[in-house]
């Protein structure tokens, strides 16, 4: 091992940075936000890092670097671009047994350092020695994606309860029994989840011998229009947890296989007139499942509160006391209008957008025509094209003029993207001829033009 990881208590202690550039300005937060008090020494210092010396209470020092400057300091960090000084600075360090990093001159270094992922009290230190710096960053980057924002919390949570833990078990393999429990399990699913007072009355509750209730919990997970890609953090998280997946005929299959290898998956597909599940076999099902204490991901194409009756799923839940979290997903009309090259709002073109459900009730009646026309105005049709004669020609009786440009977008952000544009006067005529089948969104306006333009994504390279 090149470097041993050591983390420095700097609370109030006195650091020299010798330079007063960007880098000095970056290496100076760090500092400051881990409490040193700063001298910077440079005979210009930027505005920021001057504002950041002020707020901190640290000191600057306007001229050029002095054997001096050193006295006093427990850390010192060259950063200048003037390498005999760096080496100048290195060696007064050195010298006086100080520790000092030298910008970018790891031969230069008594410590360098790491990349850092800051979830206070908790942080990671990856370093690759000063060898790959860039490969240390991209290792921080899969780390942040990787645990969450609030994991600290759960630190926090610890600290709250440690003495009462640490009286309860005087043994240390219980003690470390109980915490492995807590921190992989509903409590601090609480605390992530911003729960932070049930978490505190869970954790009391295990502390206080009560038996722990058998729930489980509800994930409603939006899982995107198909890209896996373009899951969320939180999605990927949750679905890396579940006991049991249900999921959609939506979802797609490379975004299943992201989830626990070992959960069981149930499938619950809607297909329009073939419900392989009614709805309320489903609502029922989460609960039983919850019931047994799994931990229950179901898994919607898009997002859960779009055309995905997710607050019928969560009604339930909530009325059999289930607990429940909802995730976010991109939802079909922002996928694929992005994958398309067709942006829904444009100033140009469409002042707002709208998302309607094409699945007619009772043929023409059911849906706000009149609303629908006025200009300026983009429209998705989710779940129309088996409707998408009658909406074609009811926007056109309405008032929409027949050469309204239009699109259909077949399975979008996915590789099997199909896109087809046309006008309300042919868009079914091209359902026919390309044997376009679901699912398949339908953009109305004159934003569908842009796509000339703005198209990017090549997915199946069948469309027109
Ligand atoms: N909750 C979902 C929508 C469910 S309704 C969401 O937010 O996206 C189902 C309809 O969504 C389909 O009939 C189709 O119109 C549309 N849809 C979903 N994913 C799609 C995709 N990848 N490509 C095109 N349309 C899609």
């Amino acid at each position: 091992m090149e470097f041993l990881p050591l983390f420095h208590n700097l609370r109030g202690a006195r650091v020299l940075v010798v330079g007063g550039g960007e880098i000095a300005l970056r290496k100076s937060r760090l500092l400051a936000d881990a409490g040193a008090v700063l001298r910077v020494v440079a005979p210009e210092i930027g505005t920021e890092l001057r504002e950041l010396i002020d707020s901190s209470g640290g000191e600057q020092i306007l001229r050029g670097y002095d054997e001096a400057d050193v006295n006093g300091c427990v850390l010192i960090i060259a950063a200048t671009d003037d390498e005999p000084l760096n080496a100048q600075v290195s060696a007064d360090a050195r010298q006086r047994g100080v520790p000092v990093n030298v910008v970018d001159a790891p031969a230069l270094c008594s410590v360098i350092f790491p990349a850092i992922v800051d979830r206070s009290p908790l942080v990671i230190a990856v370093s690759s020695g000063g060898d790959a710096p860039v490969l240390a960053r991209l290792i921080r980057a899969k780390l942040e994606s990787w645990i969450p924002p609030t994991y600290g919390h759960l630190a926090g949570l610890a600290a709250r309860f440690r003495h009462q833990v640490k009286n309860l078990f005087p043994n240390v393999q219980q003690r470390r029994a109980f915490w492995e429990d807590v921190f992989q399990g509903p409590i601090a699913d609480r605390q992530l989840a911003g729960q932070g007072a049930e978490a505190e009355r869970l954790l009391q509750a295990k502390i206080d011998g009560e038996a722990p209730s058998a729930s489980g919990e509800v994930y409603l997970v939006g899982a995107g229009p198909g890209d896996p890609d373009l899951l969320t953090f939180k999605a990927l998280r949750l679905m890396q947890q579940a006991d049991v997946v249900l999921y959609d005929r939506l979802v797609a299959p490379a975004i299943l296989e992201l989830c626990r290898r070992d959960a069981d998956r149930i499938y619950v597909g809607k297909q329009r007139a073939d419900h392989a599940l009614p709805q309320d076999q489903i609502n029922q099902q989460l609960v039983a499942l919850a019931k047994q204490g799994k931990r229950v991901v179901r898994l919607k194409g898009g997002d859960p509160f779009i055309f995905g009756r997710g607050g019928e799923e969560i009604e339930e839940l909530a009325a059999n006391g289930i607990p429940f979290q909802v995730v976010p997903g991109i939802t079909a009309a922002s996928g694929c209008a992005a994958y398309a090259g067709i942006p829904l709002t444009h100033r140009d073109y469409a002042q707002s957008v709208r998302f309607v459900t094409g699945h007619l009730k009772n043929n023409t009646t059911d849906l706000p025509w009149k609303d629908l026309v006025s200009p300026a105005q983009t429209l998705v049709f989710y779940m129309g094209l088996i409707g998408l004669p009658i909406i074609c020609s009811e926007l056109v009786k309405h008032g929409r003029s027949a050469d309204t440009p239009a699109a259909l977008i077949q399975q979008g952000t996915t590789t099997n993207q199909r896109v087809f544009t046309g006008t309300l006067a042919n868009l079914p005529q091209l359902v026919a001829e390309h044997e376009v089948h679901a699912p398949t969104l339908v953009i109305v306006g004159e934003v569908v033009t842009l796509r000339d333009k703005l198209a990017w994504f090549e997915g199946a390279q069948s469309g027109v």
